[in-house]
């Protein structure tokens, strides 16, 4: 009996120890349930932050690439502009070169297989200075204009300047009694036109032909006083070598003038050709046309304004000057004589 109750207490206590056991077991069970709860509820949110700290980092590291890359097309199209504005100056600067290297050639020497032929007007402008600039622009052919000083004509100086031809000056008064008076006259005769002119167009003359030409028989004073003060001045003086005779007292038919001045160029290397833009040398305008295409058709003949790298052609040269004609064309008194007798009486308020 007493075997028995020791071993009924034996047994009771394992049980015990085992219930005990048990539970512990179940609360580490709980527990690790626990942990793993937590656990995998954790991981999630962390895993889920931390790629979106990873993609707010990828953002702005998109943003600074897309940066870099704006700022990378901007300098490029920069460069683009530098590099093209830089072609262009250069171009512009080999233009300039080739332009001061034409410059520095006289005419003949640009075009040495050419008939060089140089229409001037005198006396203008006039009411038909437009008329002549159209006829001019229209057979695309540059003139030289020397011109009077006359109020309500300024489109007209400006159109001879903007369409490329060459301003020359001719005289203030166009009196000849008053301009070769003496050499005081000649001189305010000279200036007060260039500044009318200067005044009109912004540019000052530099191209002068004498009223009546360098070999008018009307000045008392000096030719080479006259001559020489234009040289001081800077202004280079043009005669011509064939007259289309317009200036005659009575009217040309302007197939008249045309064979004048076609003829008159001939064979002629340098032809200056005195014409007239005058209220009364309509014929004149009509010749023009025919002029120029008459001269064209030869197909040698170039026509060109005067400028610097024109040779001068004069009836009186300066004496002790550099400038030497070496084929001089023989003064025509004749001419000469129409034209001062014209000029003189001309009035050059008549328009
Ligand atoms: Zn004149």
């Amino acid at each position: 009996m007493a075997e028995e109750n020791i071993q009924t207490i034996e047994e009771d206590k394992l049980s015990e120890e085992r219930i005990a056991f048990r539970k512990r077991r179940v609360k580490r069970i709980k527990r690790l349930l626990i942990f793993l709860l937590i656990f995998f509820l954790l991981i999630p949110n962390l895993v889920c932050a931390f790629l979106l700290y990873k993609l707010y980092k990828m953002d702005q590291h998109i943003d600074s690439l897309k940066e870099e890359i704006k700022i990378s097309k901007e300098e490029i199209e920069r460069r683009t502009r530098e590099s093209a504005a830089k072609k262009a100056e250069e171009q512009e600067n080999e233009a300039k070169v080739v332009e001061l290297e034409q410059q520095n050639l006289s005419d003949d020497e640009k075009y040495p297989d050419k008939q060089l032929v140089y229409l001037t007007f005198d006396d203008g402008p006039s009411k038909y200075t437009d008329e002549i600039l159209d006829i001019l622009n229209e057979h695309d052919v540059k003139a030289t204009f020397f011109v009077l000083a006359k109020e309500g004509y300024d489109d007209q100086y400006s159109r001879i300047v903007n369409e490329g031809h060459t301003l020359g000056i001719h005289s203030f008064s166009h009196k000849y009694s008053t301009i070769y008076a003496s050499l005081d006259s000649f001189m305010e005769d000279v200036n007060g036109v260039s500044q009318f002119v200067e005044s009109k167009t912004g540019l000052r003359p530099t191209f002068y032909r004498f009223p009546g030409g360098s070999s008018n028989s009307v000045h008392k004073a000096s030719m080479q006083d006259m001559i020489h003060f234009l040289t001081s001045e800077n202004y280079v003086y043009y005669d011509w070598n064939v007259s289309s005779e317009d200036a005659s007292p009575k009217m040309l038919d302007a197939s008249v003038i045309a064979r004048n001045v076609v003829n008159g160029v001939g064979n002629k290397h340098e032809a200056v050709v005195l014409m007239h833009d005058s209220a009364s040398k309509r014929s004149t305008v009509e010749a023009l046309p025919l002029i120029i295409e008459n001269l064209q058709s030869k197909g040698n003949v170039v026509f060109l304004p005067i400028t610097d790298s024109t040779k001068q052609v004069y009836h009186v040269k300066e004496k002790d000057a550099p400038v030497v004609d070496e084929d001089p064309e023989p003064v025509d008194e004749e001419e000469t004589t129409i034209e001062e007798k014209s000029e003189t009486e001309a009035d050059p308020n008549e328009e």
